[in-house]
């Protein structure tokens, strides 16, 4: 039995220990320090502990510019979303390159060390329309770039704490660790949910129909940065442990965490959430309508469609599951798709957002076939106390 390769052949660590950490922190203390982004700090996370495999640092030109108009990195290797790291301008305008710099916390706290080998223009007039299909500024992702400095330095970073508030600390399993776990399971092949969202039926259903082509199930929602209008990760997270504990076979599902920051990018973050999951030794990756998406900026099947530019199994070597939307068909009496139920609209059980958020408020439990008891009671707990 053997698992899947990391994207790019090997699992990057970047992660300095024992002696060599010790010298690291002490050389630091006399380095020029920058504080990152929480976005950065992520990042820095995300690569130090190879989930952003083949990256061991912040991208350099050749890459930023070959991610930005091909979706590839300088090697070939596909790569569709900036890694940067851009200060402050009166920051980078004293950094130059060869040195190396200090990377810390927004509290001052030391994470790792940075060697400057590319300091260049941050293209962002390349940079936003390409990644984020918009140039419109209240699109989150593009509102994050343009709050960016003007100037990248990229580089090898090695890091000596990738986070000094590790939250589910004990669900936040590094790609070495998941993939560890897949082996002593011996599940060769294992499909991924990516979610920052409660699962609700509808999910709980892709998930399953997933579960029933492969030996394992990794559910793996995303507790980086999100819109302050997402619900918060820790409750999404009493949510999903609510609905594993009582309604998924222990033996065969997995619940871990991923650092990742969301830049809303649709389609191309469905494909970066694909490759870093193959890192994370995942074989199957869930897709859904309007995956990473934001408001109505890309066409509910965008995030499908851009894996037909791909030949997957070479470039991006994860099978991808493609599902339409699903519901409760009330005639079917169970979750169908409209790929699999002949029924219309009326007879499906699909309250909107608003409707649910409402029910939430009055202490109602919306429908059992749209949300399982259990969730539902976390989630009328939290809206009553923000409300
Ligand atoms: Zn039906």
């Amino acid at each position: 039995m053997s698992l899947i390769a990391p994207h790019g052949g090997n699992l990057v660590n970047r992660v300095i220990e024992g002696v060599a950490a010790q010298n690291l922190a002490k050389e630091a203390a006399g380095l020029t320090a920058m504080a990152l982004s929480p976005r950065e700090q992520f990042d820095l996370e995300m690569i130090a502990i190879g989930a952003f495999s083949p990256l061991a640092g912040f991208q350099g030109e050749a890459d930023f510019t070959g991610v930005c108009k091909n979706m590839r990195l300088a090697s070939g290797v596909v790569w569709p979303i900036p890694v940067t790291l851009a200060p402050a301008n009166e920051i980078a305008a004293g950094i130059s390159k060869g040195q190396r710099v200090a990377l810390q916390d927004g509290k001052g706290r030391l994470l790792g060390v940075l060697t400057v080998t590319d300091k260049y223009h941050h293209d962002k007039k390349l940079e936003i329309p390409n990644v984020y299909r918009t140039e419109d500024e209240k699109h989150p992702g593009v509102a994050q770039v343009i709050k960016q400095g003007e100037t990248c330095l990229g580089g090898p970073i090695d890091v000596l704490t990738t986070t000094h508030e590790p939250e589910f600390a004990e669900h936040r399993l590094p790609p070495a660790a998941t993939r560890q776990a897949f082996a002593q399971k011996g599940w060769s092949t294992v499909a991924a949910f990516q979610t920052r969202n409660p699962i609700h039926r509808s999910h709980e259903y892709l998930t399953k129909c997933a579960l029933e082509m492969t030996d394992g199930l990794l559910i793996h929602p995303l507790v980086g940065e999100t819109k302050s209008d997402d619900i918060p990760a820790d409750i999404r997270m009493a949510c999903y442990k609510v609905l594993v504990d009582n309604y998924y076979n222990a033996s065969r599902t997995m619940l871990s965490v991923m650092p990742l920051a969301m830049r809303y990018a649709g389609p191309r973050e469905a494909v970066l959430h694909t490759l870093i999951r193959k890192n994370y030794g995942i074989t199957h990756f869930i897709v859904g309508r309007d995956h990473a998406g934001v408001g109505t900026y890309y066409g509910t099947y965008d995030a499908q469609k851009i894996f037909d530019q791909f030949d997957v199994p070479k470039d991006i070597g994860v099978t991808i599951l493609k599902f339409e939307h699903t519901a409760w068909c009330k005639k079917c009496a169970a979750v169908v798709s409209t790929k699999t139920c002949p029924h219309g609209p009326e007879d499906k059980v699909s309250p909107s957002g608003t409707k649910v958020r409402e029910l939430l408020k009055a202490g109602q439990r919306p429908p059992s076939e749209f949300s399982r008891p259990e969730v539902a009671d976390i989630l009328i707990k939290w809206a009553q106390a923000v409300a």
